[in-house]
């Protein structure tokens, strides 16, 4: 085989197992993609919408049409341990791992492949031959003398032996000493259970490769923690008791370690103490997850601060305690398990929104079509996305949503989220749902809404040439980790923007969005994903009552607003029209009216930026208050107009209002 052919085949493999940038690096592997997916037309000849990557829609479908040789994914492979190895991994931390595949019965040619390749997306030492001093070094030794591999890296995380010599036989044993340097192997920085070390077989060197599904893995724990998170809710009534969610975590955010001791727990403000109904103890069982019951007498924006004995210290959100106000409820619903191509169980993925970021409303929405292993594919993997999302449904406590995302390379990624127990994945990569009026004529009817992310470029931008069905798509994420999609003046905007496609140069389309902020986290910490990045995602709901029904009525209703990470607490209304709201076609001609805005901010603010119709029309320097409430008269409002808000701390953390609409 040439060695263009290889390289080739590994570009279909890539294809068939990679990430496209949805992880941590997104530069990396859309670079790598790009001798793939540089085409403008479809292979038909069809005109495609501008950055659409029909090539790489191809060779997925090609693919799954692909019949695979009897000799591909053949064989078992298995982690070894040794008297003395260690039975889990640490977060960052280097170990030595011992795997071992052993061939099946239709062996592998010369020519043939066997993949081996460390949980691809994040940040496991890549295997490499090369270098034995430095991190990674991989020994790779076989059973019989007379056998011959060739070993090479070909990308981060990946190690490909190419059969030489003669062909191996069933029972040939190959075994890989992943970390045998002295530098080791170091582990993910993300803790996980069951991280895979994947090995895919090409038996008959025909460039097509199939995972061996019972790859083996390790659990990666977390490291000891370094920070507090102390969350409140944002909004308490004074007298009545409220849940204080306390989490001790690691550099990387992780969670669940053992954690032993006392935390001290004290109001910022003199006039609000704090009482809590029991003393912040935590024993090793409580994994470092905690909630607790405390009161506020008197009204007023309270913050807690907390101290551990060893001296890790914390500080919450504000909370502001009121007799009146809608509820604000926090929702992360956006973000990807190993069921796609993110970190983590389902079932670790809810347990931390619950108990670790405290957030009241999550979706799982792993990618149809996209991963190792393929959600669409693969029926059972739905099946444990539905039986988690309904037990951890809890109304009044913690809602979860039933979802996925309809990854589509020609038309942008949509996620779908279902607001009941059942939902099916209408694959982007089916014919049948391709499109995205097919995909809402799909879900027409049922109790579900789609949301365009990354709109404005990053990975892929969304085609707003297909105008969003306004009963489906009422909603647009317009922050996560991404960056922002709202407008290139944004704090932290997306990374490779397409100019004109940003949420703000589309809202003069009469495309009437809500905005929402999300995670799209792939390292299993939904709500927190900000705290390792630049940027993150939060929508923050208003309603009353926590269950699926209020939290898809003021989505519908446009009732929300978006925050790249902190519990930014946001209120606008100009007269008495909420945020989000459509302002019926003034009989006058033109609407004016006095603009209210209240902002509790989590740091310091910098400014108030007042957005009206595509343009910043006042900019509010804040020099370093918390809070600011500004009330304003907006004069000659006319049909087609809107206003929005953003309020930006010094740290670019940010609160986006909905815009207030009118008809
Ligand atoms: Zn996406
Ligand atoms: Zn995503």
């Amino acid at each position: 085989m040439s060695a263009q052919h290889w390289w080739i085949s590994w570009m279909i493999a890539l294809v068939a197992a990679g990430c496209g940038g949805c992880g941590g690096d997104p530069g990396q592997e859309r670079d790598a993609e790009g001798a793939l997916l540089m085409a403008s037309a479809g292979p038909d000849g069809t005109e495609m919408p501008p950055g659409a990557m029909p090539e790489l829609v191809e060779s997925l479908r090609q693919s799954l049409a692909t019949e695979p040789h009897p000799s591909d994914g053949g064989g078992r492979a298995w982690l070894e341990q040794l008297p003395g190895d260690p039975e889990f991994a640490i977060a960052g931390a280097p170990g030595r791992f011992r795997l071992i595949y052993e061939v099946g019965p239709e062996g592998i040619a010369v020519g043939g492949m066997i993949y081996f390749q460390v949980s691809p997306f994040w940040h496991w030492s890549t295997p490499q031959v090369e270098e034995p001093e430095l991190d990674g070094f991989t020994k790779v030794t076989a059973s019989g003398k007379d056998i011959q591999v060739d070993a090479a890296t070909l990308d981060q995380q990946l190690l490909v032996l190419r059969v030489s010599g003669r062909a191996l036989r069933a029972g040939d044993q190959i075994t890989f000493v992943y970390g045998a340097g002295p530098a080791g192997a170091l582990a993910d920085s993300l803790a996980e259970k069951n991280s895979r070390f994947w090995f895919a077989i090409d038996g008959d060197g025909d460039g097509f490769r199939v995972f061996l599904k019972a790859s083996p893995g390790i659990d990666v724990l977390s490291a000891p923690p370094t920070q507090i998170r102390v969350t409140l809710p944002s909004v308490a009534r004074p007298g009545k008791p409220f849940r204080i969610t306390v989490a001790t975590l690691d550099p990387s955010a992780n969670a669940g370690y053992p954690f032993e001791g006392r935390i001290e727990l004290t109001s910022t403000s003199a006039e609000h103490p704090l009482e809590l109904t029991e003393p912040v103890v935590f024993v090793a069982s409580d994994r470092g997850r905690k909630t607790f019951e405390a009161i506020v007498r008197e009204p007023g924006v309270v913050r807690v601060r907390a101290k551990s004995e060893n001296g890790i210290v914390g500080e919450s959100n504000p909370m502001m305690v009121s007799s009146d106000g809608q509820n604000i409820f926090w929702g992360d619903l956006h973000g990807h398990t190993s069921l796609s191509d993110g970190t983590g169980t389902v079932a670790d993925y809810f347990l931390y929104a619950r108990d670790a970021s405290a957030l009241d409303v999550v979706a799982i929405t792993d990618h149809d079509h996209w991963g190792v292993l393929q959600l669409d594919q693969h029926p059972e993997f739905w099946e444990e996305t539905k039986a988690e999302t309904r037990r951890f449904h809890q109304p009044g406590r913690f809602v979860t949503l039933l979802g996925y995302e309809w990854t589509s390379w020609i038309y942008g990624h949509r996620h779908v989220l279902y607001f009941e127990d059942e939902g099916e994945i209408y694959s982007s990569i089916s014919p049948d749902y391709e499109h995205p009026t097919q995909l809402w004529d799909a879900l027409r009817g049922k109790p579900a809404l789609t949301f365009a992310h990354h709109s404005a470029g990053g990975v892929i931008r969304t085609d707003w040439d297909v105008p969003p069905d306004p009963i489906l798509e009422p909603l647009t994420e317009i922050t996560s980790v991404h960056g922002s999609s709202e407008a290139l003046d944004s704090p932290v905007p997306i990374y490779d923007p397409i100019p004109g496609n940003f949420v703000r140069d589309v809202l003069d389309r009469d495309y009437r969005f809500g905005f929402v902020g999300s995670g799209d986290s792939h390292d299993g910490h939904p709500g927190l994903a900000h705290l390792v990045t630049e940027s993150g995602g939060l929508a923050a709901i208003v309603a009353d009552t926590l269950t699926r029904e209020s939290v898809l009525e003021a989505m519908r209703a446009r009732r929300v607003y978006a925050t790249n990470g902190p519990r930014i607490l946001l209120r606008t209304a100009l007269d008495e029209h909420p945020m989000g709201a459509l302002i019926p076609k003034p009989d006058a001609g033109s609407y004016s009216g006095e603009l209210f805005v209240k902002v509790v901010a989590e740091a310091p603010l910098e400014r108030l930026d007042l957005i009206r119709s595509g343009q910043v029309v006042d900019s509010l320097p804040i020099d370093g208050l918390l809070e600011i409430t500004l009330r304003r008269e907006i004069e000659d409002l006319v049909s087609g107009e809107y206003l929005y808000v953003r309020a930006v701390q010094v740290d670019t953390g940010t609160a986006w209002s909905s815009p207030i609409y009118i008809e």
